[in-house]
């Protein structure tokens, strides 16, 4: 059955998006999102100058911090503050004071995962705030009308269900009153379960190969081996490249929608044979969400580039999950395959402005400790994956939050983990200043990855190092700690290090893409466990907030940083490539509830309107 209502969804922002905060925080504003986000991704894209006027501008550059009007031409700005009267022959935009804000940059995702997605995917189930407002979602994604029949309608990764107050997943019951006439995958998590609706059910009841066990709820269990992920694997296997370019499209449109316009891709868990054989890692029953084909996964979005039809910017780093692999024999010089011939064959930071390479990240080899009786030598190749990078004068990241012990009351944080890595830097850097390079690894600008529990003489060190730390903005999943200690990150020494900071969600497997639920986390320390008790939900990182100007920069000028873009990317001024979100809020001024809620009413990225909810049409 279909819904139907006689306000168009169009009408119904127009009249809420600006005014209307009591409208938009009900589950409306975001079915509507579905809506809006694809139809924008459709429609053309407008080329050619444009002019926005009357609006509350925070331009991230400390120089002008606050304009009501810029000129964009060729892509770029050029006059922020003047009335853009220079700007002739433009399409103007009477803001009528709304927030404008520098196009977000995510320094952490694994957006080409959400690129790669199988079926109709609905990104946007992480917005929900409940079952309710989720199932609202997957239906709305039904009502467009554009999900043939027999076609899944999917929603994977995002970190769900912890990511909904009730932390539960929805019924089937409730799955089939949401979606009845098209099949229904849901996978939860990175690693599954799943869960389908009854059409979704009378699918896997017939593949083969390997047949795949439904539970009489719904319910696709996980485990080993998981069912889940052999029936993601059917999913994957019946995917077109068409269908991969579709879900890029979706991807790209999901992320204009809540503001980020660039994306630094971290890549997946690879799958870590040694192989350099990429038909071998094509999809297999055992593969889980955050696992594909490292090699293939680009295709579908770099075709889209080619064809000019990319509208949000990547750049990809590359992550090697390769630690010591006994087949390749005891040499050191054996290991690491894939990493010696990455660095032999690839640049880093080549392409163009809309997609190009990073560096290595978010790790060159999996982490480990000396003395690891897991894995005896994985210290070993983890140190010999640094020395490459350093030797090869390449980008490099390592991604370590610091232990923190339950019941440590008084006693410092466990950072021994991001204490290997500072002293590892430390050893590169002199390493290559004795072989020849005077500034040692400090023109390479290595990065830290979540930081949470770094002390401060450990991120003073990193600074002398000119290194860049982005910080875990995604730990409001997190129970409160039973000691009562900050979860982390310890935001206000991050910004206190005067060190390049970021800020990042690391979607879309175990937790959301949206950054507005990192920059509610930074500036209040609240998770989403919402009781009588603690309406705002409860603090889980006391004494550790920071100011919402403190937030933004991190996921603005210093993302652009961390993706070696400060010139280009980060901040609205003249001569920077034009990238704009128009919020549908005012970020400043809106309560910290609200501030969840924020999303985009407009969005500019090159110069072009790729997301617009029609509220100043
Ligand atoms: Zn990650």
């Amino acid at each position: 059955m279909k819904r139907k209502s006689g306000v168009s969804r169009r009408d119904f922002l127009k009249s809420s998006a600006l005014a209307g905060a009591a409208v938009a925080s009900g589950g409306g504003a975001l079915t509507a999102g579905v809506v809006q986000a694809s139809e924008a991704s459709e429609r053309h894209r407008t080329r050619g100058d444009l002019v926005l006027v009357n609006g509350n501008i925070h331009t991230m550059d400390a120089r002008n911090p606050v304009v009501s009007s810029v000129g964009i031409r060729d892509g770029r700005f050029v006059e922020v503050g003047r009335g853009a009267k220079g700007v002739q022959g433009a399409r103007v935009i009477n803001l009528k004071g709304a927030t404008v804000v520098p196009g977000l940059i995510e320094s952490h995702t694994h957006f080409v995962s959400l690129a790669n997605r199988p079926g109709y995917h609905v990104a946007q189930w992480e917005l929900a705030r409940d079952v309710k407002e989720a199932l609202a979602i997957l239906a709305a994604r039904r009502d467009r009308g554009d999900v043939p029949p027999g076609q899944f309608i999917t929603a994977m990764g995002a970190g769900t269900p912890n990511i909904w107050f009730e932390r539960r997943q929805p019924t089937l019951a409730e799955l089939d009153a949401a979606v009845p006439d098209r099949p229904l995958f849901l996978y939860f998590g990175g690693g599954g379960p799943a869960r389908v609706n009854s059409l979704g059910m009378a699918f896997f009841a017939t593949v083969s190969n390997p047949t795949v066990t439904v539970q009489p709820d719904g319910v696709i269990l996980g485990g080993n081996p998981s069912q889940a992920n052999a029936a993601l694997y059917h999913l994957r296997i019946r995917q077109t490249f068409e269908d991969k370019k579709r879900s890029a499209l979706d991807a790209m449109a999901y992320t204009a929608q809540v503001g980020v316009t660039t994306n630094l891709d971290q890549v997946l868990v690879a799958i870590a044979t040694g192989t350099l054989q990429p038909e071998t890692l094509d999809p297999q029953p055992n593969h889980a969400l955050f696992n594909l084909n490292h090699y293939r996964m680009y295709d579908a979005y770099l075709a889209l580039h080619a064809e000019g039809k990319a509208f949000t910017r990547l750049q990809m780093n590359f992550l090697h999950n390769q630690s010591f692999i006994e087949g390749l024999g005891q040499d050191i010089k054996q290991q690491l395959p894939e990493l010696r011939e990455r660095l032999k064959n690839q640049f880093q930071f080549f392409g163009d402005d809309m997609v190009r390479t990073g560096g290595i990240g978010e790790w060159a080899a999996p982490f480990s400790l000396p003395n690891n009786s897991n894995n005896p030598r994985g210290y070993e190749v983890w140190l010999e994956a640094q020395r490459l990078c350093a030797k090869a004068r390449w980008r490099n990241e390592n991604s370590q939050g610091g232990g923190y012990p339950q019941g440590s009351s008084g006693v410092p944080a466990d950072t021994a983990t991001i204490e290997q890595v500072v002293t590892t830097y430390e050893m590169m850097d002199q390493e290559m200043r004795d072989a020849g390079f005077p500034d040692g690894i400090k023109s390479l600008r290595w990065g830290l990855q979540h930081a949470d529990h770094a002390t401060l003489a450990q991120l003073e060190r990193l600074k002398a190092l000119n290194c860049g730390v982005s910080a875990s903005g995604f730990r409001w999943t997190s129970a409160a700690r039973a000691d009562g200690q900050p979860v982390g990150p310890m935001f206000p020494r991050l910004v206190a290090s005067g060190i390049p900071l970021a800020l990042h969600q690391d979607g879309v497997h175990i937790t959301a893409h949206n950054p507005w639920f990192a920059m509610h986390y930074a500036t209040t320390g609240r998770n989403n466990i919402v009781s009588p008790a603690n309406p705002q939900g409860q603090q889980i990182n006391p004494g550790q907030q920071i100011s919402r100007q403190q937030a933004l920069h991190m996921y603005t000028v210093g993302a652009a940083w961390y993706c070696n873009r400060e010139d280009d990317l980060g901040s609205i001024e003249e001569g920077k490539l034009a990238d704009l979100v128009v919020l549908d809020k005012d970020y400043f001024r809106v309560s910290d509830a609200e501030m969840r809620n924020i999303s985009s009413a407009l969005t500019v990225v090159d110069g072009k309107v790729v997301h617009d909810i029609g509220a100043f049409n």
